[in-house]
């Protein structure tokens, strides 16, 4: 049976109407889901009983479970079960201003990337609405606290699940909901050129990320193979006509990999294709996996200052959670 928290506002509307019911209930039944946090159907007071009964027999509550934690210092990981027994994962950071939840999107990914631990396992399915929203619930309930922001960059592609991801966004977003601002929200992509352009138009505030990592064809085809399918060209022209659609300012993420993609060389192609364009860059210092070959940049500094001299904005991003492997590129649905 599909989870409740599959449905958007509109959606539970919708579903009210075609039962014959009221419209109003959603704005009930949201408050029940996400601010009182009900733990069974039956514990819901201001709607009917046989209205309940109706819910019960289409939907149930949870469809995942939080089966292990891990913490260090400013960072927890959660593994959790899914209704059919695969795992994913999610990380929580403690910033100071604020914890941010990096959430999975897919049960493994398709994406291929050759230094991402996490994409070693192929697809196996799209993670439902439901299941992106119960990690943030289940942490905040195991947290006693809420959780400010979110991106979508732990396991999966988001834009290679578009409907539920933006689905989520949606409710996550809604002020009846969880209310978690849009410019709290940030998606991250490998640069699926089509859904760029259709996220232009997906008319919430949220921030977009492009996993960029290589300032050239020849380079980003040997370590992203989706660069085969939307070569830089055309990113980079969807990055700005979401730019003109959205005047959002773009985030570009670069993993830093030693003697791959450090050298002056690589600074220099960056910033002529970053020229004129409102972004700023996310340099990443790479966190080694004992799978893959490739190793950290000691170059990190250098790179940046060349960047700094051509006046892109630039900061290298915090190391987090590497003892418990749930830095980025680490996190893999392993055995429980
Ligand atoms: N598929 C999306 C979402 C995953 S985000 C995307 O590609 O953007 C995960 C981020 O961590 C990406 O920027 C990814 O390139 C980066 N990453 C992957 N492996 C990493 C590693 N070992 N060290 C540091 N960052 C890594």
């Amino acid at each position: 049976m599909t989870s409740i928290y599959n449905l958007t506002r509109e959606d539970l509307e919708n579903y009210f109407l075609s039962i014959n019911s009221k419209k109003f209930h959603a704005d009930q039944l949201f408050d029940w889901l996400y601010v009182k946090r009900v733990k069974s159907f039956d514990d819901v007071t201001n709607i009917k009983k046989e209205v309940l009964e109706e819910i019960k027999k289409n939907y149930i509550l949870n469809n995942i479970k939080i089966v292990n934690v891990e913490k260090d210092k400013d960072v927890n990981k959660y593994l959790f079960e899914l209704s059919d027994g695969e795992h994913i994962e999610a990380v929580l950071m403690f910033h100071d201003y604020g914890t941010s939840i990096c959430i999975s999107s897919q049960v493994g990914c398709n994406m291929g990337c050759k230094f991402c631990e996490s994409g070693r396992r192929k697809k196996v399915r799209n993670l439902e609405v439901s299941e992106m929203v119960l990690q943030i619930l289940l942490i905040e309930e195991e947290l006693g606290s809420r959780i400010s922001h979110v991106v979508v960059m732990g396991i999966g592609e988001p834009f290679d699940n578009y409907e539920n991801v933006t689905d989520f966004i949606k409710i996550i977003n809604h002020p009846k909901s969880l209310a978690i601002g849009s410019r709290h929200i940030t998606l991250s992509t490998c640069g699926i050129a089509p859904k760029i352009r259709e996220f232009a138009h997906f008319p919430y505030q949220v921030n977009l990320a492009l996993s960029l990592h290589a300032p050239n064809d020849e380079l980003r085809n040997k370590i992203m193979p989706i660069n085969k399918a939307y070569p830089l060209k055309e990113v980079m022209d969807a990055l700005k006509y979401y730019y003109d659609e959205t005047n959002r300012r773009i985030t570009f993420e670069y993993i830093m990999l030693e003697n791959i993609n450090d050298s002056a060389k690589e600074a220099q192609e960056l910033c002529s294709l970053l020229k004129g364009m409102n972004c700023y860059i996310n340099l990443i210092p790479y966190n080694e996996t004992n799978n893959i070959d490739f190793k950290k940049s000691n170059n990190i500094d250098v790179f940046k200052n060349e960047l700094i001299k051509k006046g892109i904005n630039v900061t290298v991003r915090r190391e987090f959670g590497s003892k418990i492997s749930a830095a980025c590129g680490q996190l893999r649905s392993k055995e429980v």
